[in-house]
């Protein structure tokens, strides 16, 4: 086996990403990185019926926007290619004959409906091994005469094929309970339970990480290995990331697919680190973590055996201390979609909007609907103004919307100090308290009872003109009752 060590991602085609192949694929490549190895990204889409359109190009997109970065793939060749699967047809045929040849594997000739009828206990079809002995010139003949076959890996008898998984430890099957399963298909095109061998081998994969469900398989693999007189890679089965305590996710159900994240306004490295926190605690017991610093970090010790839950609200609060943690500049340029969606049109400011929000959401697709109040103003229930606390009623309304107006009108200065200043000081003379105020006028500037932000913050992002608007029609709305 080569000195660097070398990993692979082999998503197969059949849909989106979800996020439990997107931590298989991290892990992956955590683990190469980690170690100075490489990475290798190989498609796997011999099962043609299961292949969808366009899940390749989600791959590559999913990789990209998950800052996993692959050495070797359909793309860039690495010498050991082709990387799709459904490229290597010829070399999966030369390998499955040569495995005849050494005796680990046979020809079968056995119909669909013999095979369907022999059903064994629970009503599993079990290979009865009908073909396994027939003579090797008399299976090449009827393979030449042009009969339809499989090729089915021959599991010798009496043994125990065991290893020892680098997350799980020991793991023995006995060859009793292995079938002589189908390695090449009579289509020609290999099962995974063969491709997955001879492309591992043939890459060169020093450490093989995958999702457990192939740990109880691995064994029989491990058998081909052996036939050949290949030396086994290093296993690490990933345990499941669980929808609930009794259900894994599924792509089949739409679970937890990475780009519906993207879309809903997570960022990308918050979502990767999360993932990347399923089932894997580094020593630190950091959770914020830079792609550089999971690398230098990732060892497989930290990786759990037991499943782990999917949890959206821990994912929405790591991705809030994403949010926290940028510039301003940062979080207006990835916000500006989000705040431009829920002001369609306005005259607003869109920087103070942006500075507003970078605390106060989680995920910026929560943006369009907490900025909603400032598109949609008109008549409003004054109930609103009724606060026994803050001791405002309707007069103290009235008397504070025109303390704000007469405050504002020749305000220059129209930011958070200078605002600030006019309305303590107009309240001041008044003998108003200040959050009598400040109360009014946020009801006055929204007509909402919960906003963002206070009525100072308010007023900055409707800007002048459209706040002594507002001020104005809520004096009149006031002034009629
Ligand atoms: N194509 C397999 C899957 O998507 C990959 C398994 C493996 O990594 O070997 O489940």
């Amino acid at each position: 086996m080569s000195d660097t060590v070398r990993t692979r991602f082999a998503p197969s085609p059949t849909g989106f990403m979800h996020i439990g192949n997107l931590r298989t694929g991290l892990y992956a490549y955590l683990f190469a990185r980690h170690n100075g190895g490489k990475f290798i990204l190989r498609i796997e889409d011999t099962d043609r019926e299961r292949t969808v359109q366009g899940a390749v190009e989600m791959v590559y997109r999913t990789l990209k926007a998950a800052g996993i970065d692959y050495d070797e793939g359909p793309d860039r060749d690495g010498g050991v290619g082709p990387y799709i699967q459904s490229e290597r047809a010829d070399i999966y045929k030369k390998y499955a004959e040569e495995l005849v040849e050494r005796g680990g594997a046979y020809y079968c000739f056995c119909t669909k409906e013999r095979l369907e009828s022999i059903s064994g206990e629970n009503g599993t079809h079990t290979y009865d091994r009908k073909c396994r002995n027939i003579p090797l010139d008399e299976a090449k003949a009827r393979v030449a005469a042009g009969e339809p076959y499989v090729i089915r890996q021959k599991v010798p008898d009496g043994v125990v094929s065991s290893y020892r998984d680098m997350v799980f430890g020991e793991i023995s099957v006995s060859s009793e309970d292995i079938e002589d399963g189908v390695l090449l298909k009579s289509d020609g095109m290999p099962t995974y339970n063969f491709a997955n061998v001879v492309d591992d081998h043939l890459m060169g994969i020093t450490h093989v990480l995958r999702g457990a469900e192939y740990l109880s398989s691995t064994p029989k693999y491990n058998l081909i290995y052996d036939a050949f007189g290949w030396e086994r890679p290093h296993y690490m089965h990933l345990p499941a990331i669980m929808k609930d305590a009794t259900r894994k996710l599924s792509k089949r159900y739409g679970d937890a697919n990475f780009e519906d994240f993207l879309a809903k306004g997570y960022l990308p490295q918050a979502v990767v680190n999360y993932v990347a926190l399923l089932g894997w605690c580094p020593k630190s017991g950091d959770e914020k973590m830079t792609m550089d610093e999971m690398i230098a970090q990732f060892t497989p010790d930290g990786v759990s055996v037991s499943n782990s839950i999917f949890d959206e609200q821990k994912m929405k609060w790591l991705n809030g201390e994403y949010l926290k943690a940028m510039t301003e500049d940062e979080f207006y340029a990835v916000s500006l979609p989000y705040i431009e969606k829920g002001v369609a049109g306005g005259g607003f400011d869109k920087r103070e909007i942006a500075r507003l929000m970078q605390t106060r959401v989680d995920v910026l697709g929560d943006i369009p609907e907490k900025i909603a109040f400032l598109g949609d103003f008109g008549e409003y229930d004054l109930a609103m103004y009724e606060h026994k606390k803050m001791k405002v009623d309707l007069d103290v309304a009235k008397k504070a919307v025109k303390v704000s107006i007469d405050a504002l009108e020749g305000l220059n200065d129209w930011n958070e100090e200078g605002i600030r200043a006019a309305i303590s000081s107009a309240a001041e003379a008044a003998e108003m308290k200040g959050g009598q105020v400040m109360f009014s006028m946020r009801v006055a500037l929204t007509g909402q009872p919960s906003t963002p932000g206070g009525a100072i913050e308010m007023a900055v992002v409707l800007g002048k003109e459209e706040s002594m608007r507002r001020l104005r029609f809520s004096q009149e709305l006031l002034d009629r009752n």
